[in-house]
């Protein structure tokens, strides 16, 4: 379930040395080495999963439980005011390490801008449509 070329599975499973924060047996939660804030966290599964879409369900319900206890830790001991969740999924999204993680990001009183978007526009006709292919999507 690790793919021996990929750098996440070897962190992941102690391979390689990292900043752990925690461990248990489905998961490494290490700090990202290029970070966007102070504290910057990486929850990595243990398992080899490409993205989103290959995460199995069992992962899948325990991650963002870990990424609340994760952020709720920041805020108690960093002291950041909040902190966003993100997880990128192909090379258009900013995927660039294609083992599944979920970034925790402090965002601190007074820190930079991350993480937003300038909003478009929209008309009901429009949102009515896209709704539609969305939806045809899941079948
Ligand atoms: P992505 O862009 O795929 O969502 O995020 C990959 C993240 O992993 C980046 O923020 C990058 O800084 C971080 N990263 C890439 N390689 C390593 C590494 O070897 N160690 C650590 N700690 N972080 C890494
Ligand atoms: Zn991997």
């Amino acid at each position: 379930m690790t793919d021996k070329d990929c750098i996440f599975c070897k962190i992941a499973n102690g391979e390689i040395p990292s900043a752990s924060v925690y461990e248990d047996e489905n998961f490494r939660v290490i700090l990202d080495m290029g970070p966007a804030a102070k504290g910057h966290a990486l929850i990595l599964p243990k398992n080899h999963f490409k993205d989103l879409n290959e995460l199995d369900e069992a992962t899948a319900a325990k991650v963002l439980p870990l990424a609340g206890r994760i952020g709720a830790a920041m805020k108690k001991s960093l002291g950041c005011a909040g902190y966003n969740v993100v997880q990128n999924n192909g090379v258009e999204a900013g995927q660039t390490v294609f083992h599944f993680h979920v970034h925790v990001i402090p965002r601190y009183e007074g820190g930079p801008k991350m993480v937003e978007w300038e909003p478009g526009s929209s008309t009901p006709e429009g949102l009515a449509e896209t709704a539609k292919s969305i939806a045809q999507g899941l079948n």
